[in-house]
C-alpha cells in the first residue's frame, strides 16, 4: 500500500535540509506519496498560524511526517500560541507521539568533533526515550497564585504539577523495552525515586513492565547520576528512558557528547507507529539560505522513520551505510569540518549520499 508522508519544512533551514532527505527518500525506489504543507513561521506568515488546519489535517492523514526545523528571531514578539514552536507541540497533542527516540550516535569518523575525549565517545551509540506528553509539562494545576500560609504568606508563588498516570507509564515502558530488545538488550530507568512521589511510581511500574520482558536487563539511575554518567562513560548506555523533564534534559546532553548537532535525528512516535521525525537541532536562522546547513540528521530521520513506522530495515540500513561512506570519502559540511576533508554544502551532502545509495 502506498505510504503517505506529510513533508514540513517549515522555517530556517528546514526547507534545505528537507529537500536533501525527500530526495534521498526518494530515490529508495519505495511506494510513496509525498505532499508538503507549511508550518511554524512559515505557515503564519501564510496563514495567521503555526499549525493551520490544512497542514494538521495532512499530518493527521499521513502515515508519517518528515519535519524540518521551526522558529525564527523575528516571530520572538508574537503572541505564545502564535510562535512556531507552538506547531510542535501541536502536532505532538494532535497525534498522542508520546514516544520520543533520540538517538545519540557518534560515526568513528567524526570522533573528534565531541569535546570530551574521542576513546570515550568514539563509536557511541546510545538512544534516549523519552516520554513526550505528560509530566510536570503538561500537569494541572499550573500557574501563579497567592500563598495561603506558611513562611510566604501572601507572597506571589509560581507552580507546577508532575504527574504520571499508571497507563502513560506502562506505554513508555513497552516501547523502551521493545527498543532495548531490539538493541544489546539494557535498558536503565532515569528517575528521581529518592525524592519524588511520581518517579517511585514510575520505578514500581518500570520493575512490573520488566516480567514481561525477561531478555532486557532493567536497571535503574537517580537522574542527577544519570547527568554524570553520561559524561563520565556514556558507552556503558545502551537505552534509558525516563520521564518528560529529565528526558528532555539528558537528550540534549547527549547530542552533545557527538559534538555535532547537525548529524542527530529523532522520532515521535504514537501508539499507531504513526511517526513524526525530525532533526534534533533547531531552525538555525544564523545560516538559513546559506546552502550549508548540514542535511545528514534530517536525511537520518528519513532512515528512523523507515525502521520505526514501516519496519523498512534494509532501506533504513541503507541510508545509514550511505552516510557512513559519505563521511569515509571526507565530505563535510562547516560544522563538522576537520582538517584533511573536503569542506561541501547542503545540496553536494545530499547529492552524495544519494549517489552512495545507488552504488551500495
Ligand atoms: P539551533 O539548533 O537552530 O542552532 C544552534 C547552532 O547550531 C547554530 O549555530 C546553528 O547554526 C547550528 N546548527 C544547527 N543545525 C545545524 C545544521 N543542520 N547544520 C549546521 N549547523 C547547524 O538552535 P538555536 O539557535 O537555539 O535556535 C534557533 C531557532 O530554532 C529558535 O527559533 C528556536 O526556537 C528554534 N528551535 C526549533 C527546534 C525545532 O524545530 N524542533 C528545536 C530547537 C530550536
Amino acid at each position: 500500500m502506498t505510504k503517505k508522508i506529510a513533508i514540513l519544512p517549515g522555517d530556517g533551514i528546514g526547507p534545505e535540509i528537507t529537500e536533501q532527505a525527500a530526495r534521498v527518500l526518494g530515490a529508495l525506489g519505495l511506494d510513496i506519496e509525498m505532499s508538503t504543507a507549511p508550518v511554524g513561521g512559515a505557515a503564519y506568515d501564510q496563514h495567521g498560524h503555526p499549525l493551520p488546519p490544512s497542514t494538521l489535517k495532512l499530518a493527521q492523514e499521513s502515515d508519517a511526517i518528515l519535519f524540518g526545523a521551526v522558529g525564527d528571531w523575528k516571530y520572538d514578539n508574537l503572541e505564545r500560541a502564535l510562535r512556531p514552536e507552538q506547531a510542535i507541540l501541536g502536532l505532538r497533542k494532535a497525534l498522542g507521539l508520546f514516544a520520543n527516540f533520540r538517538p545519540a550516535i557518534l560515526y568513528p569518523q567524526l570522533a573528534n568533533a565531541s569535546s570530551l575525549k574521542p576513546e570515550i565517545v568514539s563509536g557511541l551509540d546510545i538512544l534516549i526515550v523519552r516520554e513526550l506528553t505528560g509530566d510536570i509539562y503538561f500537569g494541572q494545576p499550573r500557574g501563579v497564585r497567592e500563598v495561603a500560609d506558611g513562611p510566604f504568606k501572601g507572597e506571589r508563588q509560581g507552580f507546577d504539577t508532575m504527574h504520571y498516570a499508571e497507563s502513560e507509564v506502562r506505554r513508555i515502558a513497552h516501547v523502551a523495552f521493545q527498543a532495548a530488545a531490539k538493541r544489546k538488550g539494557r535498558l536503565c530507568s532515569v528517575d528521581k525515586a529518592n525524592v519524588l512521589e511520581t518517579s517511585q511510581f514510575w520505578r514500581d511500574i518500570m520493575i512490573d513492565v520488566a516480567n514481561e520482558y525477561p531478555n532486557v536487563e532493567l536497571s535503574h539511575m537517580y537522574v542527577d547520576n544519570a547527568a554524570m554518567q553520561l559524561v563520565r562513560a556514556p558507552k556503558a548506555f545502551d537505552v534509558i528512558v525516563t520521564g518528560n523533564l529529565f528526558g528532555d534534559i539528558l537528550s540534549d546532553e547527549a547530542a552533545m557528547l557527538t559534538g555535532s548537532i547537525g548529524m542527530l535525528p529523532s522520532a515521535s512516535l504514537n501508539d499507531r507507529n504513526q511517526g513524526m521525525y525530525e532533526p534534533s537541532h533547531g531552525s538555525a536562522p544564523d545560516i538559513a539560505g546559506q546552502g550549508i546547513a548540514n542535511p545528514l540528521a534530517n536525511i537520518l530521520s528519513v532512515s528512523m522513520m523507515l525502521r520505526y513506522s514501516f519496519a523498512e530495515t534494509a532501506a533504513a540500513d541503507a541510508i545509514e551505510q550511505a552516510v557512513s561512506q559519505v563521511l569515509d570519502q571526507g565530505l563535510r559540511t562547516g560544522d563538522i569540518m576537520a582538517e584533511g576533508c573536503r569542506q561541501v554544502g547542503t545540496a553536494e551532502m545530499g547529492d552524495a549520499v544519494v549517489a552512495a545509495l545507488k552504488n551500495l
